[in-house]
């Protein structure tokens, strides 16, 4: 059984913060303003991961009022995120990503932040794409105000001891 969720997220760009998308710090003047390192393609993936399985989103799962996340790793979120999946039967298939960003040129980090997270995810190589692409110059994000990434993600389910061959629920 397949099924398919999507994520989106968006951030201010401000100076003084490190710019950190798909867990790799990209040289930068400014970096994404938020209460984790505000890693927004990260966040897009994890959204798009807990909507597969019908889990909430991310805000509910990491408060932004809980001092315990204060500048994290949303790598970590991540990993939080494959866990509680797996706790409940589901596996990630594939994840494709796509950022939106005037500045900078991501291309130099694509493979990278591939990597990255195909390691985090547990998948290979080739079950994750990132994608980057500008607006252009119209809106906000074409006036480099912020950085937004969209995420989808396919996942299956694989019988667990806890769910004994029956479709999981998501109170179990
Ligand atoms: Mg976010």
């Amino acid at each position: 059984m397949f099924r398919i969720g999507t994520g989106y997220d968006a951030h201010r760009l401000v100076e003084g913060r490190k710019l950190v998308l798909c867990g790799v710090e990209v040289p930068h003047e400014r970096g994404l303003l938020g209460h984790s390192d505000a890693d927004v393609a990260t966040h897009a993936l994890i959204d798009a991961l807990l909507g597969a399985a019908a889990l909430g989103d991310i805000g509910k799962l990491f408060p932004d009022t809980d001092p315990q996340y204060k500048g994290a790793d949303s790598i970590k979120l991540l990993e939080a995120v494959v866990a509680l999946l797996l706790s409940k039967g589901w596996r990630v298939n594939n994840a494709d990503i796509t950022i939106v960003c005037e500045k900078p040129k991501l291309a130099p980090h694509i493979m990278s932040m591939r990597e990255r997270l195909a390691a985090t995810l547990a998948v290979p190589l080739d079950a994750v794409s990132v994608k980057a692409t500008t607006v252009e110059g119209m809106g906000a994000i074409g006036r480099r105000e912020g950085i937004a990434a969209n995420a989808a993600v396919t996942v299956f389910w694989i019988a667990s001891s806890a769910t004994s061959g029956r479709t999981p629920r998501n109170d179990e």
